[in-house]
């Protein structure tokens, strides 16, 4: 059934859609609903009700303070209707709803966090050497921010974006991604409610290579802030070109886990899986490349298989279920295709590798076992339920491997030894280190990646900064 209509949400109203699309319910494969797909034309008006918002009407000369007081408003709204959220993410997305209960739960204390920061951002006074003058720095909205978002985490992955930029002052459009979109347009609703004024926040959904690109190279957009793909930011990276707009990237990651010898090894093994198929391997930060020390591979392993083999599948509905589809069918068939070129090289498969019966996007999960090689496995981000492990003797044989990736996003290491897990944390290439525990998140503290895994960071007091830009002020006195 595709009775459920989506609207995007333009100037502070919800907009008719003139064209849409179906949006298909991954664990059927059936369409439920239809999305609005914005046009160019939608995106311009979209803009210019965002830069007329930043330029004149309340929201240019409301308090620092006010602002707060709205951010803490959509805060507690999106925790008031966390299970309306959390279930239209489920039906789209295909993730279970005991992750989507889980992640929204928090999505309200991002915004939360953000209102608290919204009148401390404060400029300063320079004591220059001239005792005429007098210089101030003013922090200063950068402008109209455009936000592109990837289907995974939709909620929580435009809270890290609105927060900042709403308290900074800035205005806003954020699209959501074509590939289930209904959770942010609902939210729009929330937006609504919180009363911000029109313009100051716009959603809406479409496709990437028109509604996308013409969002990013808008000439009154100043700030372009992306979520997604690596070959997707290097597009948006050439259109950026036109309007220069200040761009952060948070992009795809191969996230190493070290397992040490010395590891607490039961618990190495939950974190491992918890890590790798956890929203059925469809996180930026998915540990999919395990280095376990070779004097205990096999007893590990062993381990592993156990636990990937008595997942629950099913219904992502389902409360009790613990690994659901995945987001599309194009993401399964290229998973498959990882899978197959790397057991046809040196790659032994130690469990999965195949559908589970019935209809829905399901993959097993599934642990391959690398031997020394560079297997597709090993080195392409697969984005679902796949562990590639190849084995170390040595410390610096474990960093080498760790390292040997063009992403760096997260990582994690297993070990009891203090000295070592200091000596991992400060040389691997990554933006996030996690010793001992895997996944763990905080508004208060910056995420982002090195190398090919992004530019810039968001959370944490830095990222308000990247929604301001500094004027200098001379007055003669
Ligand atoms: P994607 O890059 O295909 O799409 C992301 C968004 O970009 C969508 O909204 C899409 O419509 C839009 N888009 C596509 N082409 C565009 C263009 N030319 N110009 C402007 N916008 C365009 O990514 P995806 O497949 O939806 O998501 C998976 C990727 O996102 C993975 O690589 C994953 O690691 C990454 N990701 C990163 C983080 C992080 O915080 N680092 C978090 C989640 C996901």
């Amino acid at each position: 059934m595709t009775d459920a209509v989506f609207r995007n949400f333009i100037d502070g109203r919800f907009d008719e859609p003139f064209a849409t699309f179906d949006s298909v319910d991954p664990s059927t494969g059936a369409a439920w609903a239809r999305m609005p797909a914005a046009s160019e034309a939608d995106v311009d008006r979209a803009i210019e009700a965002a830069h007329r918002a930043l330029r004149s009407g309340p929201w240019r000369t409301m308090t620092a303070t006010a602002r707060g007081k709205l951010l803490v408003k959509l805060g507690d709204l999106v925790a008031a209707n966390a299970g309306r959220l959390a279930e239209l993410e489920t039906r789209d997305t295909g993730k279970i709803i005991r992750e989507t209960r889980a992640q929204i739960a928090y999505v309200g204390d991002y915004y939360r966090y953000y209102a608290g920061l919204a009148d401390k951002h404060e400029g300063a006074h320079v004591p220059v050497d001239k005792s005429d003058l007098d210089v101030t720095i003013r922090r200063e909205p950068i402008g109209v921010v455009a936000a592109v978002v990837p289907w995974n985490s939709q909620l929580f992955l435009s809270a890290v974006k609105l927060g900042p930029a709403l308290a900074a002052g800035c205005t806003i459009v954020l699209k959501a991604s074509e590939d289930g979109p209904a959770p942010l347009l609902a939210f729009a609703e929330l937006v609504q409610e919180a009363g911000f004024p029109p313009g100051v926040v716009n959603i809406l959904t479409g496709f990437g290579h028109d509604c996308g690109r013409r969002l990013t190279s808008h000439p009154l957009v100043s700030r372009v802030a992306f979520t997604g793909g690596p070959s997707t930011a290097r597009d948006i990276v050439r259109n950026t070109a036109e309007n220069l707009a200040y761009t952060t990237l948070e992009l795809g990651g191969k996230s190493p886990v070290v397992v040490f010898a010395d590891a607490d090894l039961d618990s190495a093994a939950n974190a491992v899986v918890a890590g790798i198929f956890a929203a059925t391997g469809q996180s930026c930060v998915a540990g999919s490349r395990l280095l376990v020390e070779r004097s205990v591979k096999d007893e590990f392993l062993a381990r592993l298989k156990r636990k990937a083999e008595a997942i629950r599948i099913g219904d992502p509905q389902d409360p009790t279920t613990e690994m659901g589809p995945l987001a599309t069918l194009r993401q399964r068939d290229w998973i498959e295709k990882v899978v197959a070129e790397s057991l046809a090289s040196d790659g032994t498969l130690i469990t999965g590798g195949t559908r589970p019966a019935g209809s829905g996007f399901y993959y097993a999960p599934t642990i391959i076992d690398a031997g020394g090689s560079d297997l597709p496995c090993v080195r392409e981000e697969l984005f679902g339920p796949v562990l590639s492990v190849l084995a170390f003797d040595t410390e610096a044989q474990a960093l080498a491997l760790a390292n040997d990736t063009p992403f760096g996003l997260a990582s994690g290491v297993f070990t009891s030894n203090l000295g070592k897990a200091h000596r991992m944390a400060r040389d691997i290439h990554a933006g996030v280190v996690w010793v001992n525990t895997y996944r763990a998140v905080s508004p208060l503290v910056p995420f982002g990646g090195y190398g090919q895994s992004g530019l810039g960071r968001e959370g944490g007091l830095e990222a308000i900064r990247d929604y301001t830009r500094s004027k200098s002020v001379w007055i003669n006195t």
